[in-house]
């Protein structure tokens, strides 16, 4: 490759401020360094974790930054010692690694990697602890291992998952992060017996892959619940049954929940980040056997408040990232799934723009509107 080994200038989308709308740049992006690849970015979209800490109001501020974490790209480089990928392979980024050495990866039970799990205030990488983009000799700093809003950028090797060359990666971006998170807290966290009722609580694509992998995995009752009522016609399609607005009652949603239900839903996954909804989902789960599964991401000073006798009654509490998948062991499977017709991706994708609009996709998050936006980095 002509670049390799050299330095790239590119468009990236820096984020200067918090809160402020993204301006499109050129940076300079540095050669992977030993174990890191640089991979360019053909196709991103937005999750409401970016949308988070660019906001920075419950998370601690880094900035300038290059957010973005869930994409699709092929490998321009690699770095000394990397031996797993090779340019021109295809990859999803994702947030959370897996070095497939440590007592994490070495497990069954865990994707909570001790090298490369997610680490939202770092802004470098963990080889030399610099980071790869500069303006102007200025560093610009990285988001959770990925800064995939770049035409190109920088990973650990562990952070990037090598797919089939053959699955489409405008569509199969999707998958690295939001809707493997959802589909995963439902099949492999919160696990719903056939025949079973799960409450969802949040409806965005988070949420609603979390009711796909509930109906998947053969629920009968799943019930969305959501501030946003006009979520609710499009949740119908990933398989939620009823809805919940818990504005439209004085009671606690719990209560609502336990009369809908004879005492209590059997699973529940939170996708909000809200910790009022956290705590609800877990105190409407049925005592003697419920569980309750937390994906959203709290603020950072949030706490969880509950009396001890809901865990007694034989309540329990899980939470996860990234669905418990090994990112580099199970994504490519769960690509895998969408290449036999076992998994759609396509109706999660409402929306499209070109790079130059990456701000368009924070509007429609900010307003609550479709589900997933494609950010299309050469057109
Ligand atoms: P989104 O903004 O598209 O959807 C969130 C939905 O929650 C919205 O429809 C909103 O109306 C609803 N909501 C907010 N507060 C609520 C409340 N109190 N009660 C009921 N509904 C409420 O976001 P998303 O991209 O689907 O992400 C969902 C969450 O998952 C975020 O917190 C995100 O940071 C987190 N996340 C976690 C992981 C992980 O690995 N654990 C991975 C990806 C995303
Ligand atoms: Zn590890």
């Amino acid at each position: 490759m002509a670049t390799a080994g050299k330095v790239i200038k590119c468009k990236a989308a820096v984020a200067w401020e918090a809160g402020k709308p993204l301006s499109i740049e050129e940076v300079e992006v540095a050669p992977p360094q030993a174990m890191e690849v640089r991979v360019k970015i053909l196709f991103t979209s937005l999750c409401h974790t970016d949308v988070y800490f660019w906001e920075a109001k419950g998370q601690t501020p880094v900035f300038p930054r290059i957010f973005g974490h869930e994409a699709g790209g092929i490998i321009e480089s690699v770095g000394e010692g990397v031996t797993d990928v090779a340019p021109g392979d295809h990859v999803l980024p994702v947030f959370t690694g897996e070095c497939k050495e440590c007592a994490h990866c070495r497990s069954a039970e865990s994707n909570m990697c001790d090298l490369l799990r997610i680490n939202t205030d770092r802004g470098v990488m963990i080889g030399d602890g610099k980071s790869r983009f500069s303006i102007n000799g200025k560093p610009i700093y990285h988001f959770v291992g990925t800064s995939t809003f770049s035409e190109y950028t920088v990973m650990h090797v562990g952070c990037v998952a090598k797919i089939n060359p053959e699955a489409p990666l405008d569509k199969v971006c999707v998958l690295s992060c939001g809707i493997s998170t959802g589909l995963g807290a439902s099949i492999n966290v919160a696990k719903p017996p056939k025949g079973s009722t799960v409450a969802i609580f949040g409806l965005g694509a988070v949420g609603l892959a979390a009711a796909e992998g509930a109906r998947i995995a053969g629920a009968s009752r799943i019930i969305g619940v959501d501030l946003n009522p006009s979520r609710f016609e499009e949740a119908r399609k990933f398989g939620c049954t009823e809805f919940l607005n818990p504005k439209d009652h004085k009671k606690p949603v719990q209560e609502v929940l336990a009369e809908m239900t004879n005492g209590g839903v059997d699973r529940s996954v939170e996708c909000t980040g809200n910790i009022n909804a956290m705590i609800q989902a877990f105190e409407c789960v049925h005592d003697g056997w419920g569980v309750a599964v937390l994906v959203g991401v709290p603020h950072k000073d949030a706490e969880f408040k509950t009396h001890p006798m809901n865990f007694l009654n034989e309540r329990t509490l899980k939470g996860t990232f990234f669905g418990n998948f090994k990112p580099r062991t199970d994504l490519p499977n769960v690509v895998e799934l969408y290449m036999k017709k076992e998994l759609e991706v396509e109706k999660f994708i409402t929306h499209s723009v070109p790079f130059a609009e990456i701000n368009k996709a924070f509007d429609l998050m900010s307003k609550g509107e479709g589900i997933r936006c494609i950010i299309r980095m050469e057109s």
